[in-house]
């Protein structure tokens, strides 16, 4: 792990494509619409299903942590709530908070002849609301997240939603990186063989994605400016 943004930019002069994450690098989704409030309501909908609440998911924070405990009861309970969450995260994308120098960052990244993805356990309407939103559609090559009836065992750390993305850009996996502020995103690229590079927004962060085995650790989008 390094700090030294000589080395991010070592990591990016080796790559074609840049992978990035979307909650996090990209914006802060549940900023004006917070995940407590989502999650909760995802609990609400569950609720009449006549599905067993256990304590810690009572107390669960993050709306993703409640769709993977819906799944685990079934398609149709998986279902119910992915539908649920991804309505609530529409509603989120347009009151999401972008994050510090992440739009200049797409942009001289673009510029500089890379080729773009997003790669999220978000849904994908809810990205590409954002990416208008902001007028970064163009920007992006791919974007590969949370589809309809998808199952959530394959997002991140699974390492499909980064294969699905590498196959759709074309590219090879030495000469990607990706960029994500989770510890499961540096695990599913290391899975993919993909050079990760966390961005930490907390001392703990940066700990804990170093720990993970993230290739170096940035702690401002404008990093990762050629
Ligand atoms: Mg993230």
């Amino acid at each position: 792990m390094t700090h030294c943004p000589a080395d991010v930019q070592r990591l990016l002069a080796d790559a074609t494509h840049v992978l990035f994450d979307f909650d996090g690098p990209i914006c802060s989704i549940f900023a004006g619409l917070p995940a407590p409030t989502v999650a909760a309501a995802l609990r609400d909908y569950i609720g009449p299903l006549g599905i067993d609440l256990p304590g810690h998911i009572m107390s669960e924070s993050d709306p993703l942590e409640i769709l993977r405990h819906a799944a685990s009861a079934g398609p149709m309970v998986a279902e119910t709530v992915e539908a649920g969450l991804r309505g609530l995260e529409l509603q989120a994308a347009l009151r999401a908070a972008p994050t510090p120098h992440a739009d200049a960052a797409i942009h001289q990244l673009h510029t500089s002849g890379r080729r773009l993805a997003v790669v999220s356990n978000n849904s994908d309407a809810a990205i590409k609301v954002y990416i208008d939103h902001r007028d970064l559609s163009g920007y992006f090559a791919a974007i590969s997240a949370r589809t309809l009836f998808q199952d959530p065992a394959l997002l991140k750390p699974h390492v499909h939603l980064i294969i699905e993305a590498i196959k759709r850009l074309d590219a090879a996996p030495s000469r990607c990186v990706l960029i994500g502020d989770s510890v499961t995103d540096i695990q599913a690229a290391i899975k993919a063989g993909v050079p990760g590079i966390g961005y930490a927004n907390t001392p703990a962060k940066e700990y804990s994605l170093a720990e993970a085995g993230a290739h170096a650790v940035i702690n401002d989008m404008a990093q990762l400016i050629p």
